[in-house]
């Protein structure tokens, strides 16, 4: 009962915080960081920052591996990374989704090339997390809903938000699809929410008239949503497909009114790092500033933002235009003179759909600096889809590529769906 006391104050506080400064943003960050400071006291990485009163602008920027590498330091409750390791791992060789330690809960992030992360929550942060979902993605409601929640493995960061008049019922996304569908339609769920691959899948039953549910709200989570696939889902679910931009460093961003998504300003100072001379796309480097047992200070993440600054919906809070990818979708060659060209996801995006309007599905693989493997949907576009490429490599500057086709999706069942990606080691 105590949690869902915290869950419900948090809620107050997130609203009322939310309306207080409505127009005063910056002071409202300003506030909470002064708070954590305090909080960064207890942390041996940050302790002498807080001493000598350094600006946050003046904090280090770290990335996932040197802020996995100084997890013992940065975290305020004196746990190693080992140690959370252990229990993390055992819990998830066990199917159990509830590890502490402390009463601090412990996550393991799937990352990618072995690259896990490790996250560790506090009881008060989690009922805060728990809040922002209910206040942002579900919506606060006191009727009775179900949720269905397709995920990689249940965690009890989720479990916590169940209560008599919202029920989560959860699908593991390793398991076959066929398997869920009677379920669901005897379910009829309130919220459906999954990755764009799942959710996706999830049409093609629907269009086969196998499933028929009418969620109230669709929500596209943990995989870039590209536009094509948006418009997909909203014709057959027939409305605004929802985002949630969330990692292990927690709830970023949530779709408006107008179905764009925001960062949560009103506890994260978001900083941009442009990487192209248009300063058009963005890392964003992230300050959590509601996160004290494993302080989230100025860490960078690689995702790549498209910034959206007239988001109809008037929202001072930092639109994003379109997740892009991360930056090991970007493929990178060399030119003729050997200098490095990089080509961003969406380039090749636009090419694919330009080739053919009836190319349902691609995936592109970077395999070497001149080789490529595309797999088109429907195969008998690939020509078209192949020749295009090649057309845009050579205006690009890029020559001689091999570009060979695939008859299988570059996707794994379970992991993330990327279309574009880059296998080189070094790029
Ligand atoms: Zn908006």
């Amino acid at each position: 009962m105590y949690f869902k006391v915290q869950i419900l104050i948090a809620l107050i506080e997130l609203r009322i915080n939310k309306w207080c400064f409505r127009n005063r943003l910056d002071k409202l960050q300003a506030k909470r960081w002064n708070k954590l400071q305090n909080k960064l006291l207890e942390s041996p990485f940050y302790k002498e920052n807080v001493l000598n009163k350094t600006p946050l602008q003046q904090y280090p920027i770290l990335n996932k591996s040197e802020f996995m590498s100084n997890f013992d330091l940065i975290n305020t409750v004196g746990i190693t990374s080992y140690e959370a390791m252990k229990v993390a791992e055992k819990a998830e060789r066990l199917r159990d989704f509830s590890p502490t330690i402390k009463d601090i809960t412990i996550g393991l992030s799937s990352g990618t090339s072995g690259n896990k992360g490790i996250f560790m929550v506090s009881q008060k942060e989690r009922a805060h997390w728990v809040a922002c979902v209910l206040d942002r993605i579900i919506g606060f409601s006191l009727k009775k809903r179900s949720v269905a929640f397709f995920l990689r493995a249940n965690s009890n960061l989720y479990s916590s938000v169940t209560s008599k008049i919202l029920r989560f019922e959860f699908f593991d996304i390793l398991g076959p699809l066929d398997n869920y569908i009677a379920k669901l339609n005897a379910l009829q769920p309130s919220i459906l929410v999954g990755q764009p691959s799942i959710l996706i899948e999830l049409a093609s039953y629907v269009k086969k008239g196998l499933l028929s549910i009418s969620p109230s709200k669709v929500i596209s989570v943990a995989e870039v949503l590209s536009p094509e696939d948006a418009t997909y889902l909203k014709r057959v679910f027939q409305q605004t497909i929802h985002q949630v931009y969330q990692c292990t460093e927690g709830l970023l961003a949530v779709t408006c009114s107008k179905g764009f998504l925001h960062f949560n300003d009103d506890f994260l100072i978001i900083e941009k790092k442009y990487i192209d001379s248009e300063k058009k796309r963005f890392h964003p480097i992230i300050t959590d500033l509601l996160r004290t047992t494993q302080p989230v200070i100025r860490y960078e993440l690689n995702d790549i933002i498209h910034e959206k600054t007239d988001c109809p919906c008037g929202s001072s809070y930092t639109g994003i235009d379109k997740i892009e990818g991360r930056s090991d979708d970007v493929l990178s060659f060399k030119s003729d003179q050997n200098e490095k060209i990089r080509i961003y996801p969406d380039f090749f995006r636009r090419e694919i759909i330009l080739a053919n309007s009836s190319i349902k599905d691609f995936t592109i693989v970077q395999k070497t600096g001149s080789m490529l493997e595309l797999y088109i949907e429907p195969f008998e576009y690939y020509r078209s889809a192949e020749k295009r490429l090649q057309a845009f490599l050579k205006s690009q500057g890029v020559h001689e590529i091999l570009i060979k086709q695939t008859l299988s999706k570059n996707h794994t069942q379970g992991n993330k769906f990327r279309r574009v990606q880059n296998e080189q080691k070094e790029n």
